[in-house]
C-alpha cells in the first residue's frame, strides 16, 4: 500500500504517519518527488489492525499496490529511481554507456578495449570473468584474476567496472573488485543469488532471464531490494523466442512497460539479443530511442580471435562510429551522451 500526501504536507505530519506504522512493526519508504509525496508501506498491512491511516492528518489517499513487487513499483516511487554508481548516475538524463568485452581473456585485450571504449564516450568496462557457458568445454574464464585485470585497467582508464556473478562464491572477490555486479540472465531466478547481491548493498545490474515475463523480472528486483538494496538497473537483453535468424528477440517494448510499472533505471544490451554484430547498431538505436537509459555493448579489440560471443562482438571502430549515431538519436528523443 502507499499512502499519496496531501500536496503542502508538513514534515511533522509525514513524521507521525512513519511512526504510526513504525509502531504496528511496518517500514516506510519515503519519496518526496516535485510532484507528490508518498510514504511506501513495508510489510503485511494487516498489522495496523484497525488505524485508519486516511483520518490522519496530510494524508490525501491510501492506495494498494496491486502487483508482487512493491519497492520496485512505479506507484512507490512515482519519480523514477537513479542509481549512483561511483558517481556516474544511471536513470538520469544523461545515457550510460557501458562497453568491453564478453570475456577478459587478458590484460592486454581488456586494456585495448578499454581505452577505445573510454575514447568513445563509455563511463563503465564491461568483462566477464565468470562466463556462465552453455557447453561445460567452453572458456569458462579467467574467474578473480579477471576482476583484479577489470580493476586495474579500470582504475587506469577512469572507468568504472561491471562483471557478473555467477554464484555466491564470487561475491566477496566481485564486491572487492567491481563497482557493480551483473546478475546474468541465466541467474535472474537465483533467489538465494539475488538477497546476496541485496544483503552485498553493490549496485546490481540485473538481466532479464531468457524466458522471463517482464513481471518475472521486476520480481526478481524486488528480491534485491527486499533485502535494503535500492540500486538495482535492469537490462533488457533479449527473450527465447521461436525467431532463430537473431540469437534472441530484443524486446523493445519492454523499455516503455518497465517505464510504466517500475520505477528502476533500464539498460538495452543489444549485443546478446542480435548474436550478430550486423545487427547490434540498429538494436543499439532502437533501444536508446525507446527510451533506456543506457546501453551495454560486447567490444573487442579484435572480435575473430575472441573466445567467447565472437560474432557479436564490435570492433572498437565499429563502436566508435556507432556511438555518432546514438548521440543523433540521444538528442532527438531529449537525452544526453
Ligand atoms: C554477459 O553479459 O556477459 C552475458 C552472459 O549476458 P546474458 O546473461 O544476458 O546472457
Ligand atoms: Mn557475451
Amino acid at each position: 500500500m502507499i499512502i499519496l500526501m496531501k500536496k503542502g504536507c508538513t514534515q511533522k505530519e509525514i513524521a507521525s504517519i512513519v511512526e504510526v506504522l513504525k509502531s504496528h512493526g511496518l517500514g516506510a519508504n519515503l519519496s518526496e518527488g516535485q510532484q507528490a509525496t508518498v510514504i511506501g508501506v513495508l510489510g503485511d498491512k494487516s498489522k495496523l489492525g484497525g488505524v485508519n491511516l486516511e483520518l490522519m492528518d496530510g494524508v490525501e489517499k491510501c492506495v494498494p499496490i496491486m502487483h508482487s513487487y512493491k519497492l520496485a513499483s512505479r506507484e512507490m516511487t512515482p519519480e523514477g529511481r537513479t542509481v549512483d554508481v561511483g558517481g556516474v548516475v544511471i536513470g538520469g538524463k544523461r545515457l550510460v554507456m557501458m562497453a568491453g568485452p564478453c570475456a577478459v581473456e587478458s590484460e592486454e585485450q581488456v586494456r585495448e578495449a578499454a581505452l577505445g571504449v573510454k575514447a568513445a564516450g563509455a563511463q563503465f568496462l564491461r568483462g566477464g570473468a565468470y562466463k556462465p557457458r552453455t557447453s561445460p568445454y567452453a572458456f569458462q574464464g579467467l574467474e578473480d584474476e579477471g576482476y583484479r585485470i577489470l580493476r586495474r585497467v579500470g582504475d587506469e582508464t577512469g572507468l568504472k567496472v561491471v562483471s557478473e556473478i555467477v554464484s555466491h562464491d564470487e561475491i566477496d572477490a566481485a564486491c572487492k573488485y567491481c563497482d557493480m555486479l551483473q546478475i546474468g540472465a541465466r541467474n535472474m531466478q537465483n533467489f538465494r543469488l539475488l538477497r546476496e547481491v541485496g544483503r552485498s548493498g553493490k549496485p546490481v545490474l540485473l538481466k532479464r532471464g531468457i524466458a522471463s515475463t517482464i513481471e518475472e523480472w521486476l520480481d526478481a528486483a524486488e528480491y534485491i531490494m527486499s533485502e535494503g538494496n535500492y540500486n538495482v538497473v535492469l537490462c533488457e537483453r533479449g527473450i527465447r523466442t521461436y525467431e532463430t535468424a537473431t540469437r534472441n528477440t530484443l524486446d523493445v517494448a519492454a523499455v516503455p512497460v518497465v517505464r510504466e510499472r517500475s520505477c528502476l533505471p533500464i539498460l538495452i544490451d543489444p549485443s546478446h539479443a542480435a548474436g550478430k554484430a550486423a545487427y547490434v547498431g540498429p538494436m543499439a538505436l532502437a533501444g536508446v530511442a525507446a527510451g533506456a537509459d543506457g546501453l551495454i555493448i560486447e567490444v573487442h579489440p579484435n572480435p575473430k580471435v575472441a573466445m567467447s560471443d565472437a560474432a557479436q562482438q564490435l570492433t572498437i571502430p565499429a563502436y566508435e562510429s556507432l556511438t555518432k549515431q546514438i548521440a543523433a538519436v540521444a538528442a532527438a528523443v531529449g537525452r544526453e551522451m
